[in-house]
């Protein structure tokens, strides 16, 4: 399955995410072609056998150009705003990044006549559930405008495999965690997700974290999320790359959503990251952040059904460990 040898280009290959699926591919054989405009990812980051372009998705000119000159079989389609809080204060930011350069991008692919793409989707798009775990024909009703920007690209993508033929995957993240090596992981700037931040306090590089919202209907007041491990995550990529490429012409969209199936409230990721760095980790309780839903739990049966995929890192405490490794080792992510 999936034998053949593709030239993939990953938009955000530079990022956290994006840069392992990257390493992924070369190392499964593929050849890479990273398209990143460098405005949160780093050149450290892109591995060294990919190609690295610097540019703007903006800029269908140069896209056409990419496509011009390579032949690409594919497009991962990472590059894009993530923070679900920081879209409750400039929604238009995420509805030009995500929204607007994704269909400059699908257009520029179409009159290439590349058919294959896979979509960095996002649990975001789920809003508040009806009821956990979530699967994936559940209600799409995003609480912030992170996930407004990536459920209309999800919306563009059907009417695109319906018109155009377009084969695709839409992957819709829980919570990614964790780092994939010692020397590749995450590394926001400025770091807004909560185990990074837990870890700076580890570090004493700040004094405490915020909790965010201690009066949430969960069991201890604090919103629960799925975290998955960075490599599962990559993993799954590749199976719905592979498996796109083996699908008849017009078979049905991918569409899975990706954690553990597991939920863990903020004191609780707190406390495995106490037990991990052996630091006290003070906390200090904060209002709720705009946009947060509560629980946000995936069911992962359908990729595990269709595709045999399944975490190698379910456990919490081994995602944890992972992101502090990481984190000890490079503590200026990948400005050392
Ligand atoms: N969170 C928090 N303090 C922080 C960062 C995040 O309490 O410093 C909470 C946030 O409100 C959410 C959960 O941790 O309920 C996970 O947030 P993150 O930004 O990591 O990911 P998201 O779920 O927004 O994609």
């Amino acid at each position: 399955m999936g034998a053949k040898r593709m030239r993939v280009l990953v938009t955000g290959g530079a990022g956290y995410i994006g840069s392992v699926v990257a390493e992924e591919l070369l190392q499964a054989g593929h050849q890479v072609v990273v398209f990143d405009n460098l405005s949160r990812g780093h050149r450290e980051a892109v591995p060294k056998n990919a190609e690295l372009i610097v540019g703007e998705l903006a800029d269908r000119n140069h896209l056409d150009q990419v496509f011009r000159l390579r032949v690409i079989d594919a497009v991962m389609h990472f590059a894009a705003l993530i923070e679900a809080g920081e879209s409750m204060k400039a929604p238009e930011d995420f509805f030009r990044n995500n929204t607007a350069n994704a269909l400059t991008l699908l257009e520029a692919m179409l009159a290439a006549k590349v058919k294959l793409f896979v979509f960095s989707s996002t649990a975001a798009l789920f809003g508040n559930p009806e009821r956990t775990p979530i699967e994936e024909d559940d209600p799409l009703r995003p609480t912030n405008a992170y996930g407004e920007s990536k459920l209309l690209v999800e919306r563009m993508l059907a009417w695109f495999h319906q018109i155009h033929g377009l084969r695709y995957a839409s992957l819709r993240y829980f919570n990614a965690a964790g780092a994939s090596r010692p020397d590749q992981g995450e590394a926001h700037q400025p770091e807004t997700h909560l185990i990074p931040r837990i870890l700076e306090v580890a570090l004493g590089r700040t004094e405490h974290v915020n909790i965010f919202g201690t009066d949430y209907p969960t069991p201890d007041g604090t919103c629960v999320r799925d975290y998955i491990h960075v490599s599962d995550l990559a993993r799954a990529h590749l199976l719905a790359l592979h498996a796109l490429e083996d699908a008849r012409e017009n078979s049905r969209p991918l569409i899975y959503n990706l954690g553990n199936g597991q939920g863990f409230s903020v004191r609780q990721v707190v406390e495995v990251a106490r037990k991990v760095t052996a630091h006290p980790i003070p906390v200090i309780e904060s209002p709720r952040r705009a946009g947060d839903p509560a629980v946000l739990i995936a069911s992962s049966e359908k990729i595990r059904r269709d595709l045999g995929w399944q975490p190698n890192f379910p456990d919490l405490k081994t995602i944890v460990e992972s992101a502090w490794q990481w984190h000890r080792i490079q503590p200026d992510g990948y400005r050392t």
